[in-house]
């Protein structure tokens, strides 16, 4: 069913945003890649679909709009909405830079609200639609040092709850992804400075991170993520509405 519609998957050129666009590109979806660096536009292309890409920085609204105009003029419009590009800066709230802050927001939080009050009317228009946030467990509980990126994914979960009820009789469905740790580029940063920290190798720097907080001690996969936004697509799934799916190997059971 998913076949022939488009996705647009912001910060899909890396970690979490490409293995969620490669799950739906195997589903037959065509997909609007979106994000900084390489673009794996031929790893999208390889599964038989199309694939777009627009540079929109997600802290910028009017490259927001220019990126949703994009996916209507050159793909009918976006079916399927996975806002995913996210931000991390780990400091103390006192010494937290206020630009930091301010970049957290906007990209992790705000740009959601853009994307989707323009993806909206079109999936309305259109009958069907799924609107899918990464948020995070630390959009559902805290961890010190991260004042910025818990108030942005526990405003993103809210915005997920709002915009569910606003769409509960719609064929449209908006939900939350919160997964725990995950080993990507910005989790290699935090093993990176871990490992600086505690004099420990990358191995055992890896160990203590997912020791403190998962209890599965397994990193989620980006594949995994992929897989859920797919059944999250599904018609199995309409009515799942305003929801917060965990998949953090058991550290919000805590
Ligand atoms: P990542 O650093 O591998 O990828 C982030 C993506 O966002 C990249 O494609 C990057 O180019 C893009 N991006 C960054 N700033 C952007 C901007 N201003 N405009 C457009 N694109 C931008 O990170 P990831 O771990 O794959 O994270 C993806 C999402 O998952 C984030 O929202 C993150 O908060 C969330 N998340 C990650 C983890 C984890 O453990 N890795 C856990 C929970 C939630």
């Amino acid at each position: 069913m998913l076949k022939g519609k488009t996705a647009v998957v912001t910060g899909s050129t890396s970690g979490i945003g490409l293995g969620i666009a490669l799950a739906l590109a195997r589903q037959g979806m065509n997909i609007v890649l979106n994000g900084f660096g390489e673009v794996p536009r031929a790893q999208i292309e390889a599964l038989g679909v199309r694939a777009g890409y627009h540079g929109a920085d997600m802290s910028r609204p009017a490259e927001i709009e220019a990126m949703m105009a994009y996916a209507d003029a050159e793909f009918g419009g976006c079916d399927v909405l996975v806002n995913n590009a996210g931000i991390q800066h780990v400091a103390a709230v006192e010494e937290f830079p206020t630009e930091r802050w301010d970049a957290i927001i906007a990209i992790n939080l705000t740009s959601a609200f853009h994307t989707t009050r323009l993806a909206l009317p079109g999936m309305k228009q259109r009958g069907w639609g799924r609107i899918i946030n990464l948020a995070s467990v630390h959009g559902l509980v805290a961890s010190a040092q991260k004042s910025a990126y818990v108030a942005a994914k526990h405003g993103l979960v809210g915005f997920t709850k709002a915009v569910a009820l606003e769409t509960a009789t719609t064929p449209v469905t908006v939900n939350a992804i919160c997964p725990g740790w995950v080993l990507t580029p910005l989790v290699q940063k935090q093993v990176d400075a871990r490992a600086a920290a505690e004099n420990v190798s990358n191995d055992e720097a890896k160990r203590r991170l997912l020791a403190e907080k998962q209890p599965s001690l397994q990193f989620t996969t980006p594949e995994q993520l992929g897989e859920l936004t797919v059944f999250l697509c599904s018609d199995a799934a309409s009515n799942v509405r305003g929801q917060a799916w965990s998949l953090d190997g058991g550290w919000t059971a805590q």
